[in-house]
């Protein structure tokens, strides 16, 4: 195809391949500092997921005959920058935990977003080949969404209100 909607798709498409491959390198830190259980555990199973996503965007690319590119995602960078910043100033325990699921969320959000720009370029142009491959992935990028909204409606918000501030900057407040 050769249109510049086409285009576009194409690069975010390989966008999306580089993001995902920043975030399988980022989730495991995430992990490993997670204190609460459930939210350890749902980060772990998130990690295997975007491990899928990887390999699912390569089809994509495959399908597309376009290769995944050399994009970097400058958004992915950002927002995995952030998330070491945070895990830096506030230490394990339910406020390093309340700051990990905002931050994971905010990645979760970016996907969500960029997911169903390229689900709705794909149904514009067609690309029914592509298109169950993309839906998979956001199924799994909301679903993850909403397991974090869970942990920290149920625990890590109380949790984190109960104790006693641990950021580098807590002392001065
Ligand atoms: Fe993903
Ligand atoms: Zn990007
Ligand atoms: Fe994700």
């Amino acid at each position: 195809m050769n249109n510049a909607l086409h285009e576009v798709f194409v690069h975010n498409i390989q966008d999306i391949y580089n993001s995902e491959k920043q975030l399988t390198a980022a989730l495991p830190k995430m992990r490993d500092l997670a204190q609460n259980p459930d939210l350890r555990e749902a980060i772990g199973a998130h990690l295997s997921e975007t491990q899928e996503h990887v390999r699912r965007i390569e089809q994509v690319c495959r399908l597309l005959g376009c290769g995944t590119g050399n994009v970097t995602c400058q958004a992915t960078t950002g927002l995995i920058r952030e998330a070491q910043e945070q895990m830096q100033e506030f230490a394990p325990g339910p406020g390093g935990d309340a700051a990990i699921i905002g931050c994971a969320q905010k990645v979760e959000h970016y996907e969500i977003s960029n997911y169903g720009t390229v689900i709705e370029w794909a149904k514009q142009m067609d690309h029914d080949d592509v298109l169950d491959l993309l839906k998979e992935t956001l199924k799994e990028e909301s679903a993850a969404n909403e397991k974090l909204t869970k942990i920290a409606e149920k625990q890590v918000n109380e949790a984190a209100r109960e104790a006693q501030p641990v950021g580098s900057g807590a002392s001065l407040m």
